[in-house]
């Protein structure tokens, strides 16, 4: 995608990008600091909608927080998704002072502590046991606290899923239970003392063929069924993933949801019907959520030329954005899409390196992008920031300030 599609997706006025609706300068005024992170309301509406639009009614939709725990942000998706997904003790706490049920909210990771998940046992929220020293400490937490726990098997499966930005699945992993040893697992622990609903298995991240996800959901259903067997009671539970993609590089063709959508519909009305008829499948999505609708501002400090190279140099950086450095577990660092935010639509051009305030060599936002001639003061806007941005950052290389993060 190029990034004039990146701006007409929040669209403009007067010359300017606009976020939720506001001129981006006069939003910089709001917000009354650079930088800062805008995630723009209308857009995550839009694409819950397409969500909900595209997939089959009975597929549960939950948000992956960890891609974007902004509080605002996880309250916001909570009105309008069936499901939350935790990473950890505070991330809970965020998903339990929103509007979702604990039953709705489910835990995974590999190495809970004994007091998240105490905690999470006392709340009544699902847990995604990823080993069988996990299961023996979930229950423990149960019988100490008198509560049947809510379980389920996060299963490494035998497979793998090719064309993943991350792959969390197949393989040697620290995520889940090979599937191979899930029966055992199951026997030792499924009748002691929890209410173990079904299975979840999350092959990989940042995936952009509709085919492979598509695949890799055919296989997940597979496995799945196969390990229902060992279950005392039947699969209430059954979390395929996701791992949808965005395109952030200009070769990034954005995924066919459409396409990702269909196999499901076949899915949910075939071998899931037919052989886990109480199942209720989930799609567990971060990234393909929240990603779209962020924006990271950044004020120009200083514009230099230094043997040919024209550099505008932020009072941001890879400090609050690593990603776009390319410093994110990338192979190679391409630029993310980029604009000058007062200026859209302007007629001068030039190429120009964007580099932030640390001082180091990796902070670099863009290298030799066309934009339009930019100025001191003026506003640079990185795209894609909404998942994986502010938190997923080294926010105190430097010592720099925090930025503002808003819902627009
Ligand atoms: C990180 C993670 C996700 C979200 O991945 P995205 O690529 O952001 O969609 C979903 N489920 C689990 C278990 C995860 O660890």
């Amino acid at each position: 995608m190029k990034p004039h599609e990146h701006i007409a997706g929040f669209g403009t006025l007067g010359g300017e990008l606009r976020v939720g609706g506001m001129p981006l300068s006069r939003l910089a005024a709001r917000v009354g600091s650079t930088p800062f992170f805008a995630y723009d309301r209308a857009l995550l509406d839009r694409r819950v909608d397409e969500l909900r639009s595209a997939l089959p009614a009975q597929v549960e939709l939950s948000f992956a927080m960890k891609a974007n725990p902004m509080p605002a942000v996880v309250h916001h998706l909570s009105g309008r998704l069936d499901r939350i997904d935790v990473a950890s003790g505070l991330e809970m706490r965020t998903a339990l002072d929103t509007t979702i049920l604990a039953g709705q909210v489910s835990f995974a990771g590999p190495g809970k502590t004994p007091a998240e998940i105490r905690q999470a046992v006392a709340a009544g929220i699902l847990i995604e046991v990823e080993s069988g020293t996990e299961f023996r400490r979930v229950l423990a937490a149960g019988d100490q606290l008198g509560i049947e726990p809510n379980v389920a098997v996060r299963v490494n499966p035998d497979f793998a899923v090719k064309g993943s930005g991350m792959r969390m699945g197949g393989g040697p992993q620290q995520f889940g239970i090979d599937a191979e040893h899930v029966p055992a697992v199951l026997r030792d622990y499924a009748t002691a003392g929890a209410n173990v609903l079904g299975f979840h298995v999350f092959a990989g991240s940042q995936n952009l063929n509709a085919e492979i996800i598509a695949e890799a959901q055919r296989q997940t259903v597979d496995l799945v069924s196969g390990l229902a067997e060992h279950l005392p009671t039947p699969v209430r539970y059954l979390n395929l993933g996701g791992g949808f993609g965005i395109p952030y590089v200009e070769k990034d063709q954005p995924l066919d949801l459409g396409a990702v959508a269909e196999n499901l519909h076949e899915l949910v009305d075939g071998p899931i019907r037919q052989r886990m008829p109480e199942a209720r499948p989930v799609i567990e999505l971060g990234r393909y959520l929240v990603g779209e609708c962020g924006v990271y501002v950044t004020r120009v400090l200083d514009r230099k030329v230094s043997r040919g190279t024209t550099f505008l140099v932020v009072d941001g950086g890879m400090h609050h954005q690593l990603a776009a450095s390319g410093n994110f577990g990338q192979a190679i660092r391409r630029n993310y899409p980029v604009a000058v935010g007062n200026r859209v639509g302007s007629s001068s051009a030039e190429t120009v390196t964007v580099v932030g305030c640390l001082c180091t060599p990796l902070d670099l936002l863009a290298k030799d992008v066309e934009l339009p001639e930019a100025d001191i003061d003026d506003l640079i806007v990185i795209f894609q920031a909404g998942a994986y941005g502010l938190t997923a950052s080294p926010t105190a290389f430097l010592g720099h300030a925090a930025p503002a993060e808003v819902l627009v």
